[in-house]
């Protein structure tokens, strides 16, 4: 049983503990309000160029400890340190890319007759943002720092397991001058702080990274006060390969083990076209085979371990022993190991086909055309993202459009950049983040009309 009152965060790759931190009570997400709604009034009465120049300095340190921030990243999540310099490197060009959108917050000047028509983007005031475990650095930041540049203060709740990361980002902010109350990092439990930080009604927008059924709950809460919520949730996503793709590329195994799979947007279901199966499992055998898994702080290790025991368990029920698979290897030991595999066996309505496993685990499915590679790339609730690996362009394009998810790729598996918009359809999730709008969805538009009646000139 945990002590609501504090978190132990674990090392993942040894189950030792790296730290002990408080976890907030309902009365200190309260407190926290109270000096976020008072931040935020000079916040952004700030000019824009100020408010930029402040999130550029703090973008300034970010960069400074960026190895820090990553071993820590290390140590808390069990990143592998290449992934965990990509992580505090992304918190830093957001941030750069966020404080050039304080000075461009364009409102419009639309005809009307008898006067002028203007709008503004104002600033919605505190934003409540609730990260997950799996990307704690890049989650805290893509919900925050837009939310900042846009004129609102933030209360960040990390997740239970991954506080570290998110804590030091406040303090670098507040050593790059960022003022007191503006950001601040609530480190606690999801059903006691969380649900206190969407409840308050002080809080005008809900940013919950993490679980659909998490989600829906957030979703519900907020709809009793009509609040804003960005939902951005679960995925299954998949990778459609088809015959005459470049089949070393398209299989990659690291489009489904990356962050040793707890990545919403993992290439997890792997449809490959009837005519080079065989081709694919073999690519595939080979490629699981030379997968080094070990210590996430040793630069050649490719994929470190699980979250936690928990995250282990539930990858466990969803991979039976006796399983046709393709499998890797992994550590013994303490850690919470769990080796790459490639579910052979499995139909297209079985569990481990259909739900999030969130461990280092895809199932390998066939289609025979490009209709049934359509039908079986929708045939799930989530809608995140998913590659299209062919040479044929009119192919890719339309399969493209057919598909319905929110991120796509074609002849690539990336899914993220922080200057392109980032977010699901369907069950995956409500609302962008990232891109060139990203502001956008921290602001409310206000419409005001300026008569000029008056003598005719
Ligand atoms: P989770 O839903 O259990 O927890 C996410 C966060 O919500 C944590 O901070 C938790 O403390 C908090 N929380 C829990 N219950 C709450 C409640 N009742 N009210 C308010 N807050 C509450 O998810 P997780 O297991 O930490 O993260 C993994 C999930 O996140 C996966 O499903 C993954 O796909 C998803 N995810 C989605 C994206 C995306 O951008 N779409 C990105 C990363 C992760």
């Amino acid at each position: 049983m945990s002590d609501p009152n504090e978190l132990t965060v674990l090392n993942p790759a040894t189950e030792e503990t790296v730290a002990v931190v408080p976890a907030a009570s309902e009365e200190d997400v309260a407190a926290a309000v109270v000096r976020s709604v008072r931040a935020q009034r000079a916040w952004a009465a700030l000019a824009p160029a100020d408010r930029a120049r402040l999130l550029r300095r703090f973008a300034d340190a970010v960069d400074a400890h960026t190895e820090e921030l990553a071993r820590l990243e290390v140590r808390e999540a069990g990143h592998t340190l290449g992934n965990a310099r990509w992580e505090a490197g992304n918190a830093r060009d957001l941030l750069l890319y966020a404080a050039g959108g304080a000075e461009r917050l364009l409102g419009s000047q639309i005809p009307a007759p008898g006067g002028w028509d203007v709008t503004f983007r104002e600033p919605l005031g505190v934003v409540g943002v609730i990260a997950p475990w799996n990307f704690p650095m890049p989650i805290a930041a893509w919900g925050s720092f837009p939310a900042l540049a846009a004129g609102n203060t933030v209360v960040l709740k990390p997740a239970e397991a991954t506080p570290l990361t998110a804590l030091r980002l406040a303090g670098l902010a507040l050593e790059a001058g960022l003022p007191e109350g503006v950001l601040q990092v609530l480190p606690g439990y999801g059903t006691t702080a969380g649900r206190a930080l969407v409840d308050h009604p002080d809080v005008a927008k809900i940013v919950f990274t993490g679980s659909t059924s998490t989600g829906r709950e957030v979703m519900e809460r907020c709809a009793r006060q009509v609040k804003p919520v960005t939902l951005e949730l679960g995925g299954k996503s998949p990778s459609v390969v088809f015959a005459d793709a470049d089949l070393t590329a398209a299989l990659d195994p690291f489009s489904f083990l990356d962050n040793a799979g707890q990545d919403c947007c993992a290439r997890t279901r792997i449809l490959v076209q009837e005519s080079v199966l065989e081709e694919a499992r073999a690519l595939l055998a080979d490629a699981l085979a030379a997968v080094v898994v070990g210590d996430p702080a040793d630069e050649k290790t490719q994929m470190g371990p699980l979250i936690s025991a928990r995250q282990r368990e539930r990858v466990r029920s969803c991979v039976p022993d006796d399983a046709p698979a393709l499998r890797g290897s992994a550590p013994d030991g303490p850690g919470f190991w769990f080796p790459p595999t490639v579910l052979t066996g499995e139909r297209p309505d079985s569990r481990a086909a259909r739900e999030e496993i969130f461990g280092p685990v895809a199932v390998l499915l066939p289609f025979t055309d490009e209709q049934d590679a359509v039908r079986l790339a929708n045939d799930t609730p989530y809608g995140l993202s998913g590659s299209i690996w062919t040479r044929d362009v009119g192919r890719a394009l339309r399969v493209s459009q057919a598909v319905r998810a929110g991120n796509l790729s074609v002849n690539s598996h990336s899914s993220v950049r922080y200057w392109t918009p980032f977010g699901g359809f369907k069950q995956s999730g409500l609302g962008r983040e990232l891109g060139p709008d990203a502001l956008a969805a921290f602001t409310e538009t206000k419409n005001v009309f300026i008569s000029t009646e008056g003598p005719a000139l």
